[in-house]
């Protein structure tokens, strides 16, 4: 049992009132709050050996570069990929995402290949690969949902094909909460010859992630959204991949040798990494994996399993609401009440310091599969309780009565 009191004395921004009310934070797929400790990582790096890495040879260089990448080996151990050389720090999931798609998809898609992805996807998830399609002439394809926004292996066998070349896939909808069988998907698209690239950004903060058990040629994620910073991330390829992968960015710290008319590339992973990068990104995305391996990545699905079960429970069984997604799910349960627009929603629980998203989260053409514009998410951390979800469903109860 996680000690949900002692975890929250560790997030400052927890502890105060927001519109004269406890805060009540439910935006956490969005963006996760931060524990003291990564607060603490960051401003001894800018305060104590702020300098870049890779670079000079000086004692403050030496630190910040050796933290730098006790960093990756952190992060690097926390997905069990096999080599360091297979983490590539990026901004986030979008820019890894990007990187795959340009880096890997141009070079390797022709006219009526196919691509394959699922309607579920966020849009970082599902732009790069329409515009990779439109550069190459790659055919943009989709695996059908069930009526509760799940996947069926059969039709994951159905769609794909032998033209098949790249399977993209998230592990769990930020909107449904989904958890899709990810293996699974692997093994099928390998069977076809095609490769497997995973938006895991709502399931590394959730849930323990093993790469490799999982098949994943490429896998993206976000640091801010697991306790560390923004602007940091994380593109896992396997190193075969990441190899044969020509650079999308050129310039500094990536090069082995420059002459006046080409440059060779330096080794992995810092080919992949060009300019000065996000150290302090990077250093306080290893004090979040501290932090989320000290409580236990099995233990947070579980506490979080409850938190979305007794979540899905109440708010399913208020009447005028609908909720979205699958019963068995990650932590999040996205919904609308009848005739309230989601931003009335959205601001009436604001009014009670209840922060949760309304919107199309990053998911248009997901909301046209659900026949709705857009819809309230709330979503769960382990740092959140189960007070919590009754304060959230007061609040619904409220709303529904001041609008209706
Ligand atoms: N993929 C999914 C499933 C997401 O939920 C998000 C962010 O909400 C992203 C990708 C994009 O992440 P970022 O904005 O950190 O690049």
């Amino acid at each position: 049992m996680l000690d949900i009191q002692s975890i929250r004395q560790d997030f400052p921004i927890l502890n105060q009132e927001v519109n004269g009310h406890p805060l009540v934070y439910l935006d956490n797929a969005a963006t996760s709050q931060k524990p003291q400790s990564v607060i603490d990582t960051l401003v001894e790096y800018y305060q104590k050996y702020n300098s870049n890495v890779h670079r000079g040879v000086h004692t403050l260089g030496t630190i910040a570069t050796d933290r730098y990448e006790e960093a990756r080996d952190k992060i690097r151990r926390f997905i069990n990929a096999k080599s360091t050389k297979e983490i590539i720090y990026t901004r986030g999931t979008t820019d890894s995402l990007n990187t795959i798609a340009y880096g890997y998809g141009r070079a390797n898609l022709s006219e009526g290949d196919e691509i394959v992805i699922t309607p579920m996807e966020h849009h970082a998830n599902l732009i790069p690969w329409q515009q990779v399609a439109q550069a190459t002439g790659a055919v943009l394809n989709y695996f059908p949902m069930q009526p509760d926004g799940t996947l069926t292996l059969e039709d994951v066998r159905k769609t794909i094909t032998d033209r098949t070349k790249i399977v993209s896939c998230t592990e769990v909808s930020n909107v449904l909460g989904t958890v899709n069988p990810i293996r699974q998907i692997a093994d099928i698209a390998h069977e076809k010859g095609a490769i497997m690239v995973v938006d895991g950004a709502q399931s590394t903060p959730h849930m323990p992630v093993d790469v490799q058990a999982l098949d994943a040629d490429f896998f993206a994620f976000s640091g801010h959204k697991m306790l560390g910073p923004t602007g940091i991330g994380v593109l896992y390829g396997k190193q075969k991949f990441l190899e044969a992968m020509e650079p999308v960015q050129t310039g500094g710290e990536m090069i082995d040798e420059v002459g006046f008319q080409s440059a060779t590339w330096a080794e992995l992973p810092w080919k992949l990494e060009a300019g000065t990068p996000h150290i302090a990104g990077a250093i306080g995305l290893g004090a979040a994996v501290d932090y989320l391996e000290n409580v236990g990545m099995e233990e947070i699905r579980q506490r979080e399993i409850e938190l979305t079960d007794l979540a899905y429970d109440i708010i399913s069984g208020i009447e005028g609401v609908t909720v979205y997604g699958p019963q068995k799910r990650a932590g999040m349960v996205a919904f609308n009440i009848d005739g309230i627009h989601p931003h009335d929603v959205s601001t009436s629980l604001d009014a009670e310091g209840i922060a949760v998203r309304a919107g199309h989260h990053c998911a248009q053409p997901l909301m046209r599969w659900l026949k709705c514009e857009s819809t309230v998410r709330a979503s769960f951390y382990f740092y959140n309780s189960p007070e919590e979800i009754e304060t959230l469903a007061k609040g619904i109860k409220e709303t529904k009565e001041f609008f209706g």
